[in-house]
């Protein structure tokens, strides 16, 4: 969308919405070009009143932020290293992000399982991403088995508080005072994610409700942050999970490979 048309949504609506594909480890470089410029393409050829994002692998982020910057597209890195230069073989720390792209991924829950990643540096990364002026987008969900006990919104509060509350979310706390638009909270059930497995429109809403709440006990903004589902969304069942209040968006997988498909998962959260 042309920036001076994004510029006024964003004026009229205090949660213009957000839609993020998660590229996850997937594309060839060429890939990596087509699929973002059919993306930039098509969004520019659709008068889409919404943000996009596009989390990409380290190693295309500099050529792709190129590719689609003519379009206001968002490029973000999926993880980083909350720390100054140093010997950290095989890291790469948000200072180095700032150069080529300007959101970071934090807690998805690959990096919670796949790769041990807790808590502690989740709060360093928000910390550390905010305080450079990234934008972020946070992950929360909870896991089959805690679902099954009842246990959802007891995980879901928790890991909210582990970045919100205490002497390590004061500088989370302080940004989002500031400016609620550049923290996104991403609600993404574990037993969703890429299983085709959708949480249902109910649920989702229910879920969304409870955590608009919960942010309410750390922010006097909570009602601007903006919030998206995440779990095998497609432009099948986008349709309903787009109506629900108080949400504002898709943290996409599967389908953001597709440039058609994630255009019209986009389209359903055009205001
Ligand atoms: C994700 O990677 O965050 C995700 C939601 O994946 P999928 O859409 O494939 O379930």
């Amino acid at each position: 969308m042309p920036a001076n048309l994004l510029n006024m949504v964003r004026d009229m609506h205090s949660r213009i919405p957000i839609i993020s594909g998660n590229w996850k480890m997937n594309t060839s470089r060429e890939e990596a070009r087509n699929l973002s410029s059919t993306i930039a393409r098509l969004s520019s050829e659709t008068n889409l009143t919404a943000e996009i994002v596009l989390f990409i692998p380290y190693v295309w982020l500099s050529e792709v932020s190129e590719i689609v910057a003519s379009q206001e597209i968002i490029v973000g890195a999926q993880d980083s290293y909350p720390g100054p230069n140093g010997a950290y073989t095989g890291a790469v720390n948000t200072e180095m992000l700032t150069e080529v792209c300007s959101m970071v991924l934090v807690g998805h829950s690959e990096r919670r399982t796949v790769f041990g990643d807790t808590a502690t540096k989740f709060s360093a990364q928000i910390t550390d991403a905010l305080t450079k002026e990234m934008l972020v987008t946070y992950c929360i969900g909870e896991n089959e088995s805690e679902a099954a006990d009842g246990e959802t919104n007891r995980v879901l509060g928790r890991q909210i508080a582990e970045v919100f509350a205490g002497a390590d979310g004061e500088s989370l706390r302080n940004s989002v005072h500031d400016d609620p638009r550049r923290f996104v909270l991403a609600y993404e059930p574990v037993w969703a994610i890429g299983t085709g497995r959708v949480a249902s429109v109910g649920e989702i809403s229910d879920r969304i409700e409870f955590i608009r709440g919960e942010l309410g006990k750390y922010s006097d903004r909570a009602d601007e942050i903006r919030l998206q589902y995440g779990g095998s969304v497609s432009p099948d069942n986008v349709a309903g999970i787009s109506e629900i209040s108080h949400l504002d968006g898709a943290l996409v997988g599967g389908a953001s490979l597709n440039a058609g498909d994630f255009i019209d998962i986009c389209g359903a959260f055009t205001v």
